[in-house]
């Protein structure tokens, strides 16, 4: 009897396990099917619960939550396979500069190579710790100026080994239009040539916009992290101003904006809104290093940054004695403020002594499917909480 009661048990069961089967099934087939079909919406929806995780865990953090977290290290930041890491690397000078690094996977894009030619050593120590190849896939070169070209033209010393010399660089895209005429432009040229004629292709910007003569417009440097070449008006169009010829991206890593402009001035920052559809950013690299005329409100208005770095000396007369223009300014701290109190910057400049140090020193801000983490080799603090900051700025 006993028996036959447990039989009777499990046949009655016997309906309800297949449906809950199926039900498993089915959702491991939708579930399957959108991974396949739709990466990035998965991704989304991984993203969405992890920032809410995210959240919670991080608003005592050392930048004031909003979802982000920050440490500091000095040595050589471990990353994941699936990390989109984008480095602002403090140049080894007292001179405000850029010289960017993003980093996924194996692929590496360098962006600029300022600030002055002496920052080689310093930027090629740095990216030897992360480009085990020596090969960088993209170099960008956003435009004439100094600060941004040093290190890719080198001196006139034979000796002196420019980034192209140092590695091997695939695909170079830079600015289409420059009124520059220095002999340091003259030897990037040279330096830029000599590349292409040892292998590499170069692209200006706006062949990569119009996607031609094998330029794209869109690089995807891995399965959810892509490098956007924008449109900037002045790419076909004259300014007095060769900032304003600046090459601007957008690095987009699942979810996760990252917005650099080079130098790109006011009248380039009307247009780049006017021209392209901007997303809301996690990142933006405050254009012309906090400049007053960068970082408008028409531009952050659409962007809404998360966290913005300064690639300057706080508070250093570089090029002006008007303390409201030194970098970064009081224009464009008080427009940013009304989106973020996340500002970053990799040196600052102590007038007691005349001296200049780090501050966050090498910033670096990872992005992934658990969010966005900065990481800078110096103290973790917002520049807000800077008594300079708060003297001059606030
Ligand atoms: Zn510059």
């Amino acid at each position: 009897m006993a028996t036959r009661r447990r039989v009777k048990k499990r046949g009655g069961n016997k309906g309800l396990i297949i449906t809950i089967l199926v039900i498993v099934l089915v959702i491991a087939l939708v579930v399957a099917f959108v991974y396949f079909k739709y990466p990035d919406t998965f991704q989304g929806i991984l993203d969405s619960v992890y920032s809410t995780n995210k959240t919670e865990n991080t608003t005592s953090s050392a930048t004031g939550g909003s979802g982000v977290s920050s440490s500091q290290n000095s040595g050589v930041i471990n990353l994941a396979e699936e990390d989109c890491s984008v480095h602002f690397i403090e140049l080894g000078n007292d001179n405000a500069g850029d010289c960017i690094l993003v980093k996924t996977g194996n692929t590496e894009v360098l962006i600029d190579a300022g600030s002055k030619s002496n920052s080689i050593d310093t930027i090629s120590a740095y990216i030897d710790k992360y480009c085990t190849d020596g090969i960088l896939e993209y170099v960008i070169v956003t435009h004439g100026h100094e600060d941004h070209i040093a290190c890719f033209g080198g001196t006139a010393s034979a000796a002196y080994r420019t980034i192209f010399d140092r590695y091997i660089c695939q695909t170079i895209i830079d600015f289409p239009l420059t009124n520059s005429t220095t002999a340091l432009y003259s030897r990037y040229l040279a330096e830029r040539n000599a590349e292409v004629e040892a292998g590499a292709v170069r692209y200006s910007a706006l062949e990569c916009w119009n996607n031609e003569n094998g330029a794209q417009r869109t690089y995807q440097l891995s399965s959810t992290v892509s490098l956007n070449i924008l449109y900037n008006y002045y790419y076909e169009h004259h300014s007095s101003d060769e900032n304003n010829y600046s090459v601007c991206c957008l690095i987009t890593a699942g979810t996760h904006n990252y917005l650099l402009t080079g130098d790109l001035e006011k009248e380039g920052e009307e247009y780049l809104v006017q021209c392209n559809d901007l997303p809301q950013v996690d990142v933006f690299k405050a254009g012309h290093h906090g400049s007053y005329s960068s970082s408008t409100e028409i531009l952050l208005s659409v962007i809404k940054p998360q966290i913005v770095v300064f690639t300057a000396v706080m508070g250093k007369y570089e090029y002006t004695t008007d303390i409201n223009n030194v970098f970064p300014s009081k224009t464009a701290c008080t427009n940013i403020s009304k989106y973020t109190n996340n500002m970053y910057v990799n040196r600052y400049y102590d007038s007691a002594t005349d001296t200049t140090d780090s501050y966050n020193g090498n910033i670096v801000i990872i992005a992934n499917s658990s969010g966005i983490n900065v990481i800078c080799s110096n103290k973790t603090d917002s520049i807000t909480e800077s008594d300079w900051y708060k003297t001059y700025r606030a």
